[in-house]
């Protein structure tokens, strides 16, 4: 697909603490540390920022990690969010709100995924779920997929802007195509629509999601001078929105049947 070529897309690095989707997926409290004290509102209208668009400045600003980047862990975590062979960043929602711009007026994919206990090794992975086109070996021993639909979003106040994909499981899903189907706020892409978006996990392990729609005409009054994208480039993002083949990928049937004989009792 094109790519950019004035919008910087730069690649920042994952927060994996937060979490991606899901209505269950555990959540670590801590999540923003690694960047809740990178300065926010690069796109107000400041005094001292004179020149919109002009994004050099920013990221000329040396970047300071705010926490230790020591130990196997850490290792382990950027071995594997690297070598993923090019997936899309995932927009994380946070206890944090944060103003969005969503790109899609529905899902640009919606799949099925299992996720794993893998007790030996104490961790939790996900498979996707190949039903639709041949017998899925997860499913035959019983496990319970769940839906996932996938929107291309940009986060508006975030230093580098860039589209990354917001994965909804059934409980986000549902909200969002509630707000598609109202008129007030529909389609959800709608230009003069911007979302303010949170989440939180419930004690009972689902998230509470707070999914508000702004007018763009309200943000710089109510969100401390945060400027609407421009037409520019908002065509720029739309040409470089993910598809199904940038973030679904399948294991064989094989490797499944093996993971499922593992791990799943029959
Ligand atoms: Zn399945």
């Amino acid at each position: 697909m094109p790519r950019s070529t004035t919008i910087t897309r730069t690649r920042t690095p994952r927060d994996t603490n937060a979490y991606t989707d899901t209505d269950t997926t555990a959540f670590d409290d801590g999540a923003n540390e690694a960047t809740g004290s990178t300065p926010r509102g690069s796109r107000r209208a400041a005094a001292s920022a004179p020149v919109r668009g002009n994004r050099s400045a920013r990221v000329a600003e040396p970047v300071k990690p705010t926490r230790s980047r020591a130990g196997w862990g850490e290792f382990d975590k950027k071995k594997e969010e690297t070598s993923s062979g090019g997936f899309p960043d995932d927009f994380k929602l946070t206890p944090q709100a944060v103003i969005v711009k969503i790109l899609d007026d529905e899902p640009f994919v919606t799949y099925v995924q299992h996720w794993i206990d893998n007790v030996k090794k104490g961790t939790r992975k996900s498979y996707n779920c190949i039903t639709e086109f041949d017998e899925c070996p997860l499913c035959a021993r019983g496990d319970k997929p769940r839906a996932r639909s996938c929107f291309n979003v940009v986060d508006v106040e975030a230093d580098n802007l860039e589209v990354k994909v917001l994965t909804a499981g059934p409980q986000l899903g549902t909200i969002l195509k509630n707000f598609a189907t109202d008129k007030k706020t529909s389609p959800l892409n709608r230009a003069d629509l911007y979302w303010r978006v949170s989440a939180v996990q419930k004690s009972n392990n689902n998230m509470d999601y707070t999914f508000l729609p702004v007018k763009a005409r309200d943000l710089e009054a109510d969100y401390d001078g945060l400027v609407p994208l421009t037409d520019e480039e908002l065509d720029q993002f739309e040409s470089e929105c993910f598809t199904e083949e940038d973030v679904v990928r399948y294991d064989s049937r094989q490797d499944l049947k093996d993971l499922a004989e593992e791990y799943l009792d029959s």
